[in-house]
């Protein structure tokens, strides 16, 4: 007899975790795979997250204590490229006004672990997705590899991927890819270190800064008093000869002398890795049995740290149309509109944004003329408040990038740099 579930999740980092564990809440049969036995990190990605993030997280009952563990909380983003100095504090949403730059492999344990305790939920680590089933055109199960290495026949009603950018699920399906955007490539490389200087007194940071052209680097407070020090940039620039990664990285560390000053008496405790000319693109949202979600359904430059939002917020959108679906609520076509349509809507204006974002901050010279109105609108704190709701997913990018308030900040400038030099004369 073929083992029969409500859906199965095939990838088990924060979509698929939060995935299953909002369908197990809701009493659905549940098989998740996942084929690296955790904790352990995930492809490539360093990352901050921020707090609607852990709101989403708090629905499903994941433990900030754990997830967290020994994580500083970050309260304020720091860019210190020449001439355009400026920090945002991050702002408080519902109680939380920090973000973290969490160890992904115990936050994705955590989360994986909150999924796995629900009696609903099949979870196995260590375990493949080798092929999809089919009853005609409509997918019907998975032939699954289990840890011990047996192949196996398993039954659903759908099968989502959650398994991420090269997702199995979306190639086997043939999903077709949309919104792409390659125009810009950019390419990113990071290490953790340990006993990193601090950046000030004040407290844990996320520090941004550069030449100003090309690339730019992110130094952020993680776990256990390590630093995630990384570098992004145009992809042709960054481009390190095969073999020598670890060279071409400490190379870009002795360029910027912020980072090597911070990192003179540190330690780098693990290899350089990273992602060449990342992806930026939707993908269809599901057809007859299946589904996409997170990174498998939309991704995009990691420049704006918004991945693990949108893959927790696309898991629950996704888990309430597969839950009205079985309760008959809609047709399965029906859900799946709704899903994508509302996915669209909260991620699209972020997306387009990111991409700008990427485009100005690796591909775009600042004339010289604009540097001073460009700072002026980095260092307004009304413009500094709405990047940091922006950031946090408070206001969209668009409401935040309109002409007035731009030019609103740009027109409070020069009266700050006034008071700051008539401060200054009063001092001496
Ligand atoms: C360098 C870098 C920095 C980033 N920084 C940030 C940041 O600051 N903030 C942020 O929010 N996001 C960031 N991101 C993005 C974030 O990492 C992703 O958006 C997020 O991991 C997506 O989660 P996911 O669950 O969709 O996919 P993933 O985390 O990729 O998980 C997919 C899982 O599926 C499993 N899998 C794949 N195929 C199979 C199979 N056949 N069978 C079983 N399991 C399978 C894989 O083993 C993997 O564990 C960054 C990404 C990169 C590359």
């Amino acid at each position: 007899m073929m083992a029969h579930f409500d859906v199965i999740v095939v990838g088990g980092r924060p979509a698929g975790a939060t995935l299953a564990a909002r369908l197990g809440l809701a009493g659905l049969r549940v098989l998740i795979v996942e084929r690296a036995h955790m904790p352990a990190l995930p492809g490539a990605s360093c990352p901050i997250i921020y707090a609607p993030t852990m709101d989403m997280l708090d629905e499903i009952g994941a433990d900030e204590g754990a997830y967290a563990r020994g994580t500083p909380k970050i309260r304020r983003m720091v860019n210190e490229s020449a001439g355009l100095e400026a920090a945002i504090r991050i702002p408080m949403v519902n109680g939380r006004d920090y973000a973290y730059a969490i160890d992904r492999a115990r936050f994705d344990y955590a989360l994986w672990e909150t999924a796995a305790a629900l009696p609903c939920v099949d979870a196995r680590l260590g375990a493949s997705l080798i092929d999809l089933l089919w009853d005609g055109d409509r997918v019907s199960g998975a032939l699954i590899r289990n840890a011990d290495g047996a192949q196996e026949r398993i039954s659903a009603d759908v099968v989502v991927g959650a398994d991420g950018r090269f997702s199995t699920v979306a190639r086997k399906v043939g999903a077709p890819e949309r919104d792409e955007h390659d125009e810009f490539p950019a390419s990113i490389y990071y290490a953790y270190w340990k006993h990193v200087a601090p950046y000030d007194d004040q407290g844990a940071a996320a520090v941004a800064g550069g030449p100003g052209y090309g690339y730019g680097y992110l130094v952020m407070d993680s776990a256990d008093d390590t630093a995630v020090v990384a570098f992004e940039g145009q992809a042709a620039l960054l481009d390190p000869p095969a073999g020598e990664t670890e060279t071409f990285y400490r190379n870009l560390i002795a360029q910027n002398p912020n980072v090597a000053r911070r990192l003179e008496h540190a330690e780098m405790i693990t290899t350089v890795r990273g992602m060449k000319s990342i992806g930026n693109l939707y993908r269809e949202p599901g057809g007859a049995g299946w589904a996409l979600v997170g990174d498998a359904y939309h991704q995009k430059d990691p420049i704006d740290g918004q991945g693990i939002y949108d893959a927790v917020l696309t898991a629950k959108l996704l888990a309430e149309q597969i839950i009205a679906w079985k309760r008959g609520e809609v047709l399965w076509a029906e859900a799946l509109t709704a899903y994508d349509q509302r996915a669209r809507r909260e991620t699209y204006p972020m997306y387009m944004s990111t991409i700008e974002r990427s485009r100005a901050s690796l591909y775009a010279r600042t004339p010289e003329w604009l540097k001073t109105p460009l700072r002026w609108m980095l260092q307004d704190p009304l413009m500094q408040e709405q990047m940091g709701l922006m950031l946090t997913r408070q206001v969209r990018a668009s409401e935040v990038q309109m002409l007035p308030r731009m030019l609103g900040a740009v027109a409070r400038g020069p009266l700050r740099d006034l008071s700051r030099l008539l401060e200054r004369m009063a001092q001496t």
